[in-house]
């Protein structure tokens, strides 16, 4: 599990010596060992822009039957977490405000604003952009991200950035984060293809892959 002194709340991001966390309760179990008595929360992840707020009444039952790839939470000790493989998990803080969020964005993700719906909601419990703080998780990046020409005709007609017939991910969402006033980001190299000993790639594995988990806790 990788976590970032720079990145200002408690966190991890977990890679394939963690586990393959492929169903929920091997997730729930390896977070109850680890952190007893914190109550671990996941949505059921759709590549929407829906974001769920945890707001102390929802049970970590009800968020895992929710659809939505982001969450948004103001409540100390809970964990909030995405799942990904290829798709960008991205943390945020606000240290001021003491909100944090948690989102997985892919290229649907990003097409939708994922990340601009996230700080929209961020705003309403309280935080402010400029204060907000964030950590993108590894990504499928442009070595191994050749995709349809569709799809690149529409992140150039989302002004999105472009390598001939390839994206990078991470790009797009830094971007994203950027054209909403957030500026501390903290974006390491990474592909999740390519780098096959660390990480789980649906692209590389297909279906059956295992999955990285990114996660908050404040
Ligand atoms: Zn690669």
């Amino acid at each position: 599990m990788k976590q970032f002194t720079t990145f200002p709340v408690f966190h991890g991001i977990t890679d394939k010596t963690d586990g393959l966390f492929i169903n929920r309760d091997e997730r729930q179990e390896w977070f109850a060992q680890r952190y007893p008595g914190t109550p671990y929360f996941e949505v059921h992840q759709k590549h929407t822009a829906t974001v769920l707020v945890i707001d102390g009444k929802v049970q970590p039952s009800e968020a895992y039957n929710t659809t939505a790839d982001a969450i948004v939470s103001k409540q100390k000790n809970i964990i909030m977490a995405v799942k990904t493989a290829d798709c960008v998990p991205v943390l945020l803080y606000d240290p001021a405000a003491q909100v944090g969020a948690v989102i997985h964005s892919g290229w649907k993700g990003i097409l939708a604003n994922i990340v601009q719906k996230t700080i929209q909601v961020m705003k309403q419990q309280g935080a402010s952009a400029h204060h907000i703080q964030a950590l993108l998780g590894p990504a499928i990046n442009v070595c191994c991200y050749t995709v349809s020409a569709e799809r690149i005709a529409a992140f150039r007609e989302a002004g999105l950035p472009v390598h001939d017939n390839a994206l990078c991910l991470a790009e797009s969402v830094a971007m994203q984060l950027k054209e909403e006033g957030v500026d501390r980001i903290i974006t390491p190299v990474t592909c999740t293809s390519c780098q096959s000993e660390q990480y789980f790639s649906f692209r590389r594995e297909g279906p059956d892959h295992g999955t990285m988990i990114s996660f908050v806790c404040l």
